[in-house]
């Protein structure tokens, strides 16, 4: 198994809305929790991740904001509705930008916020164009992040700051590790680096690394919520994909929270 492509990562996006709707709720990404973890449901920690990402910005009334991977809108529309903003989100998946751009007009901000198709990889907007860049937990699926890290570095304005939430290679106890025991890991479907590495692409970017906050043990719990979710979902989503399918998708999940060396890195950077 390599990497999909961008255009089968979108498509797999809509074709498993429904169940991703149920899964997740409005936020595709991970939960963040105190520890203990309470009793915060999965909604209410994916967002307070959103909200510990917007923490490590400084955002200004008037930013332009550009998200990258933009699901159906959700992170986004939280940050317009907040902050006097104005912004574009941009999706690989047709079905998400049509449902992010509804859910904008339903939130009222539609003359503020709009999303579009595109591909991360060949961002379609001038240089120097956004206030803030803000990229949470889709540079995973991208075929090079580091590409789009310089895309991202590109059209940002001088002053502008750069947002992402993403995957984390964790050492285990001091000792590099390379999270072989999950398989999409060790079939390469899912490259995941170690924080180091990150910063000095975002320093070959000619980005300034500002903030970096190992988040691993606040957004651990995720993989079992999802777990035990997708368990209570088994009727559904055996209509979608089948008994293996949910069989595999069911074991990546305990994989990922069993693996220590995953982690989950929130991270600011700044264009002198
Ligand atoms: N940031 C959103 C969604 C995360 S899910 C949230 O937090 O809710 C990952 C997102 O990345 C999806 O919207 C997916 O369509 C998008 N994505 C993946 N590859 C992409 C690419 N090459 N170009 C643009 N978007 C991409």
């Amino acid at each position: 198994m390599t990497k999909p492509t961008p255009f089968k990562v979108g498509q797999a996006y809509d074709s498993f809305a429904e169940l991703l709707d149920q899964l997740w709720g409005e936020n595709l990404h991970h939960g963040y929790w105190d520890d203990p973890p309470g009793d915060l449901t999965l909604e209410e920690a994916t967002t307070r991740l959103t909200d510990k990402l917007a923490g490590l910005l400084t955002v200004k009334p008037g930013d332009h904001l550009l998200d990258i991977g933009c699901g159906i809108g959700e992170p986004a529309i939280r940050l317009a509705a907040a902050h006097d903003i104005t912004g574009v989100g941009i999706s690989i998946a047709e079905g998400q930008v049509e449902r992010a751009n509804n859910r904008a007009g339903a939130a009222g901000l539609a003359e503020r916020l709009s999303f579009r198709v595109a591909d991360a990889m060949d961002l379609p907007f001038p240089d120097e164009s956004f206030d803030i860049v803000w990229a949470l937990e889709s540079l995973h699926h991208m075929p090079d992040r580091w590409h789009v890290i310089r895309q991202a570095a590109r059209v940002l304005r001088p002053g502008g700051r750069l947002a992402i939430g993403d995957f984390l290679l964790r050492r285990v106890d001091g000792v590099p590790s390379d999270a072989s025991s999950v398989d999409l890991v060790r079939m390469g479907a899912l490259k995941l680096v170690e924080l180091d590495e990150y910063r000095s692409h975002l320093r070959e970017a000619g980005l300034v690394p500002e903030a970096a906050e190992d988040v691993s043990d606040r957004t651990r719990p995720s993989w079992g919520k999802a777990a035990e979710r997708f368990e209570a979902l088994r009727e559904q989503a055996l209509q979608h994909i089948g008994a293996e399918q949910f069989e595999t998708t069911l074991s990546r999940f305990r994989q990922f929270d069993d693996e220590p060396a995953v982690g989950y890195v929130l991270l600011a950077a700044r264009k002198p």
